[in-house]
């Protein structure tokens, strides 16, 4: 369904709909927009879609990065009216002069580095950052699961540690601690992240470097009472009994106040009250406590004053128009809709505003040929009963196009990878609930995530994949 000749002058009399990201939220509005409407305008820094529910296993090499990613540039080539793609971030948000301040922020950079580009419509899908909360040394010394360079770097270090720890005269103290890999979060991304972990241990690690086998110890570490907040009871607890059997040690109830080079510093509160102090080292250390807002959304926020008690993101209306600014709209982790910052949310707001301004166009086009053919009326006297009869259709379905109803978020459910074949999974089923874990639901988890896959494309390498580390292990090479 490749266009063959993109028109690509804007056209003066379309008005200019600029879309800052190219994740969940942005892509999944490119995906449906009639772009033929608008001078559609991409800005983001990264010229893909990253599939996110599959990044916890580009961390170990299951999955190759690239199966996971798709170039901007082919998703915008099957689009009916040309896009254009600017590789840069939005630095600032100007909503009064409506302009949006953009910087190129890659290795190589042109003799014009920084701009503006004005917007009739703007749409702000830019995402979250990594929560840290200010605890001191966890920028430094952590690695984050958000984006394709991280689980990169996860992998490399992963090795790093495997191979220093085996490395000649090693003392025990230094092996264990090189090989002590600890995860703080038990949301999603971190019961994941260190499900996949102890799968490379088990399944390839093991078996290749038998001297250090058993030493290689993954440790969780939640605030809370329990990992995964957000499922069920029932969930909870199954996934907390198969960590044990996989020896993932779970360290609830525990706070980590400090992190240092080598080591992390948590609070744990005992069943009577008392703090107590604990002491971590680690070889590697994943940081995984949720999302930040990203400044770009914090500038604009503070430019807006009835965002001035928004604390999560941009407060966005029933139509996720964001409250007190005029045409702009806001989807996904960095809009505050009352709903969690997932990729199922964000990808329903996309689609909700494709059809949204598709609609907006099509009222417009219709509302013109009404003035057209009501002019016409006196200019025809003859033709006046036919007319009539075109203006009353007109009417009738811009009536109808017209009845736009608000934002309504469907929840189709949750599913979590926890390790050795497993998953969890609540999922609504003919308006009911049902809770799920174990093998099946781990077939049901595969499946559910290669049908959402972008194109056929991914599907097939993610495939691949899958079927290559099964014959012939994980590559443990550290590029
Ligand atoms: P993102 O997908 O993060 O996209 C943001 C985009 O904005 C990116 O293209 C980024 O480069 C761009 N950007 C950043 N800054 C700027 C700027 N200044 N200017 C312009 N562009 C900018 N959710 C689920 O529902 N199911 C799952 O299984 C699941 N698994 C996950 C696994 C992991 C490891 C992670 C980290 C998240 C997972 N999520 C999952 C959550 C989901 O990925 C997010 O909720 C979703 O990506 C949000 O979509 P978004 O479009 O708001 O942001
Ligand atoms: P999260 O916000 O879901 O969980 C972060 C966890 O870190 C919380 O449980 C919190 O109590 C804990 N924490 C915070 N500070 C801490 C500290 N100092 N010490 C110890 N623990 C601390 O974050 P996430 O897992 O990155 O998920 C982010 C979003 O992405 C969520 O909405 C999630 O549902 C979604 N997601 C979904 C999936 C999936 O559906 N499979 C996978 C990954 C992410």
């Amino acid at each position: 369904d490749r266009h063959p000749e993109p028109q690509v002058a804007p056209d003066p009399s379309k008005k200019t709909l600029v879309i800052l990201g190219t994740g969940w939220g942005s892509v999944s509005l490119l995906k449906k927009l009639d772009t033929e409407n608008y001078n559609v305008i991409v800005i983001s820094p990264r010229n893909y879609f990253l599939f996110t529910p599959l990044l916890p296993s580009c961390t170990t090499g299951l999955i190759e990065h690239r199966s996971i990613m798709e170039p901007i540039r082919t998703i915008l080539r099957s689009k009916k009216a040309s896009v254009k793609y600017y590789e840069a971030e939005a630095s600032a948000i100007d909503p009064d002069r409506k302009v949006v301040r953009v910087f190129d922020n890659s290795d190589v950079r042109g003799a014009v580095v920084e701009t503006e580009v004005p917007y009739d419509m703007l749409v702000i899908g830019v995402g979250a950052e990594n929560a840290t909360f200010g605890i001191p040394g966890v920028r430094e010394n952590s690695c984050f699961l958000k984006e394709i360079n991280d689980a990169q770097l996860i992998r490399k270090r992963i090795m790093d540690c495997v191979e220093t720890a085996a490395f000649k005269d090693q003392s025990p103290e230094e092996v264990d601690r090189l090989l002590h890999m600890v995860v703080v979060g038990g949301g999603p991304t971190g019961v994941e992240f260190a499900g996949e972990l102890q799968d490379f241990f088990e399944e390839d690690i093991k078996k290749l470097i038998p001297e250090i086998s058993d030493r290689f110890r993954v440790t969780l570490i939640e605030a809370l009472p329990n990992v995964l907040p957000s499922f069920s009871k029932q969930l909870i607890e199954y996934t907390e009994s198969t960590f044990k059997e996989e020896k993932i040690d779970i360290r609830t109830k525990t706070m980590v106040k400090r992190v240092t080079d080598k080591a992390v510093e948590a609070e744990i509160t005992g069943p009577d009250g008392k703090k107590e102090k604990l002491v971590f080292p680690y070889g590697l250390l994943v940081w995984a406590t949720g999302n930040a807002v990203r400044p770009v959304v914090q500038d604009l926020m503070a430019r807006i004053p009835a965002q001035k008690d928004s604390r999560r993101g941009l407060a966005v209306n029933e139509y996720l128009v964001v409250q007190g600014a005029r045409d702009i709209w806001a989807v996904g982790d960095c809009a505050v809709a009352g709903y969690a910052p997932t990729a199922q949310v964000a990808g329903q707001e996309g689609n909700f505003l494709a059809r949204l301004f598709n609609n907006m166009a099509k009222t417009e086009a219709l509302e013109e040929n009404i003035r057209e053919l009501s002019g016409s009326l006196n200019l025809k006297p003859g033709n006046a009963a036919e007319i009539s009869r075109q203006i009353e259709d007109q009417e009738r379905q811009l009536r109808r196009i017209k009845d736009v109803k608000p934002f309504h978020y469907s929840h189709q459910g949750s599913l979590a990878y926890i390790g050795s074949e497993k998953a969890v999974a609540d999922v609504s089923w003919f308006n009911g609930n049902f809770a799920t874990g174990g093998s099946l639901t781990f077939l049901f988890w595969r499946s559910a995530y290669l049908s959402m896959c972008f194109s056929t494309r991914n599907r097939l390498l993610v495939i691949n994949d899958w079927m290559k580390s099964k014959l012939f292990g994980r590559d443990v090479s550290r590029e």
